[in-house]
């Protein structure tokens, strides 16, 4: 008689088996899920970010026993270069280097130019922005080494179009759309790819607490928040899932996507589309 471990798929038979990814900014939101999509498919996961330590070492375990697969924590402030490094040499130490990277932590900081601080714009560009230039700069000798990479950069649809009093995220998340095309172009004949997901709203806890603090500061219900604040300029009225940030990703980490390389790709329900 079967049992149910005869009838698991065999770990090989995994299409990410032997493949590493690391995912910044991976203790929550689009970032775990990502985390999570590339763990199914078999990969050895290697988790950033910020949170309680005993919850992100819960998370780091889950992974593990749910997916068969290993999975590491580095906990490194992205905003620094220095730990950058540090980061990207435990993955290789520990995890044998990446072979699929994906630059996903970012923050948000709202005002108009005139008063923006410049320590937040200091601090959006260089979490947004400088630290995928840092992991890919350090990540690319191996990918080359190895002959396979794949680099998914989380942008944004603001990283296509802008709104007002966002300056430091919008052209953070230009930037990285840049970034990701000039290195599409000059990887191009090594089988690594580089591409941006632009998602537009995305439900995560951190959109759950923004719907709550609209629905208060403008005395309105919270479906007229979803509908006509948060998913105004996005037409279908309706989030994305992480889950389908992560099925994007592991798609484009799949040989189907071979082609695919210094693309812009909205997930943003039409919003782009204006
Ligand atoms: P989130 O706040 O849930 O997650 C952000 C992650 O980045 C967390 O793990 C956090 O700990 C980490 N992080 C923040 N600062 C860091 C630092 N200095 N060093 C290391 N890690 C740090 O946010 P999210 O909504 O999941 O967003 C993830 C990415 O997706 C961001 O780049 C964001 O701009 C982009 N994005 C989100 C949405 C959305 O609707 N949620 C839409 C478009 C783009």
């Amino acid at each position: 008689m079967l049992t149910t471990a005869d009838m698991k798929p065999s770990k090989m038979m995994r299409p990410l088996h032997g493949r590493t990814a690391l995912v910044t900014g991976s203790t929550s939101g689009i970032g775990l899920g990502v985390a999570e999509a590339f763990a199914a498919q078999g990969a050895t996961v290697v988790l950033n970010g910020f949170g309680d330590r005993m919850q992100i070492e819960d998370t780091r375990q889950k992974l593990e026993q749910s997916h068969d697969v290993a999975a590491f924590y580095h906990g490194a402030d992205l905003s620094k270069s220095a730990a950058v490094g540090e980061m990207m040499a435990y993955a290789q130490a520990e995890a044998g280097g990446v072979d699929i990277l994906v630059n996903n932590a970012g923050i948000q900081h709202v005002a108009p130019v005139d008063e923006f601080p410049p320590e937040k714009w200091d601090a959006i560009l260089a979490i947004n922005l400088s630290s995928a230039f840092h992991t890919i700069r350090l990540a690319l000798p191996g990918m080359k080494k190895r002959g396979y990479g794949r680099i998914i950069n989380v942008a944004s649809a603001h990283g296509l179009v802008a709104s007002p009093f966002k300056s430091a995220y919008v052209a953070a998340k230009h930037g990285i759309v840049g970034l990701t095309k000039t290195l599409a172009l000059e990887v191009a004949q090594t089988n690594i790819t580089a591409n941006a997901i632009c998602p537009g709203y995305v439900y995560t806890p951190l959109v759950e607490k923004q719907i709550a603090d609209q629905a208060k500061a403008h005395n309105i219900p919270r479906e007229q928040v979803i509908s006509d604040v948060l998913l105004k300029a996005q037409p279908n009225k309706r989030f994305a899932q992480v889950s389908e940030i992560g099925a994007l990703a592991v798609f484009l980490a799949s040989e189907a996507a071979a082609s695919i390389t210094g693309a812009a790709l909205p997930v943003d329900g039409g919003w782009t589309a204006h």
